[in-house]
């Protein structure tokens, strides 16, 4: 695809967007169509380059300016070239590479790299914990569903879905504490929250990763195994609907442009939306070697504890009460310890260093 005539036409850089990508810092260009990029990489001080040819930009600052970095990026400057390049500089905290890169397709014109430091690298005063594990200390919020006057589905044999749920954030907020990760939960008693408020909980304490926990119900008592939930599209167009109505505010550094901002915002989301993914991709393995699965295990819905916009997020139903043997092995605590387990395990892999990522393909 792409003739002469559509390779000439200029593409249009209307957003940069430097995250803290889990062990990587990624910067994603926002373009109104698909665009050549090149790339490299200069030291003292270390930078990393990205041109981008035929293009220009369309950013708040003009043909040239600057923006706030993340992890080992510190901050990008971007301005044009005298030949119709558009050249973003990243100036980055210690030397680096470049472990993930994805170049746009038909759909999303989005250009997008992965930077990883070479050596473990700590921001400013962050503390490494151990070796071979990220250096900044990690918050997972964990939610248990339902609680309180909401008991959620319920077994044949009396199995609430609220009491299987709650055990179940509690393992694995030992399990994660245990491997020196910072838990939160949304509840850790048998009470009732809100929704909304436990969306609200999740951002309030910047969580790195969001994982509800809930056991499902169904007519057909033979359907059994566990599954993973990520937001769908429709869901992800809630979200922004969602933010702006509660003035739910993104840290996406200095947007007065409103157009920018949006783009940024939508740029986010699709972010939060593939690390959602990564994860579901990442516990649906770990959780198939102590329970059974559905079958099409990772699911997308919009589920409203879903909704932040900014922390990756998966509901995971741990099996279905409606099921006699899915039942007893939710009422069963020590398979209820290794569903939990399995959580710790994925959220370890989902955070395990880029080296990791790079060989597993
Ligand atoms: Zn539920």
């Amino acid at each position: 695809m792409g003739g002469r005539a559509f390779a000439d036409i200029p593409s249009t850089i209307r957003g940069v967007l430097v995250q803290d990508a889990g062990a990587a810092a990624r910067v994603t260009l926002a373009l109104d169509r698909p665009a050549q990029a090149r790339t490299f990489f200069l030291s003292e001080p270390s930078r990393f380059v990205i041109d981008v040819a035929n293009a220009n930009f369309a950013l708040p600052g003009g043909a040239s300016g600057q923006g706030p970095g993340a992890g080992v990026v510190r901050r990008y400057r971007y301005a044009a070239q005298a030949n119709g390049v558009s050249r973003i500089v990243l100036d980055l905290e210690a030397p680096a590479n470049l472990v993930r890169q994805e170049l746009g397709g038909r759909h999303n014109a989005a250009i997008s790299f992965d930077i990883a430091a070479n050596a473990p690298f700590a921001p400013a005063p962050a503390p490494i914990q151990r070796a071979g594990r990220d250096q900044r200390r990690r918050t997972i919020v964990i939610d248990a569903g339902h609680g309180g006057h909401d008991p959620g589905a319920v077994g044949v044999t009396g199995t609430r879905e609220k009491d299987v749920v709650l055990h179940c954030a509690l393992m694995a907020r030992d399990a994660l504490e245990h491997r020196g990760y910072r838990v939160a939960l949304t509840r850790d008693a048998d009470n009732f929250v809100e929704l909304e408020n436990r969306v609200r909980f999740a951002r309030e304490q910047h969580a790195d990763l969001f994982i509800s926990i809930h056991a499902d119900a169904s007519p057909n008592r033979d359907t059994t195994g566990a599954s993973v939930y990520t937001l769908s599209d429709s869901g992800a167009n809630r979200a922004q609907n969602m933010m702006a109505s509660q003035n739910w505010d993104l840290d996406l550094g200095d947007t007065r442009n409103s157009l920018a901002r949006d783009i940024l915002v939508d740029l986010a989301q699709r972010d939060t939306t593939n690390r959602s993914a990564q994860f579901a991709q990442t516990v649906i393995p770990k959780l198939g070697e102590v329970a059974p699965l559905v079958r099409n295990t990772h699911r997308s819905a919009g589920f409203f504890v879903l909704l932040a916009p900014d922390v990756p997020a998966v509901l995971i139903e741990t099996g279905f009460l409606s099921n006699a043997s899915d039942e007893r092995r939710l009422a069963d605590p020590q398979a209820r310890e290794r569903m939990a387990g399995a959580m710790a395990e994925a959220v370890d892999a989902y955070f395990a260093p880029p080296s990791l990522y790079a060989a597993a393909g």
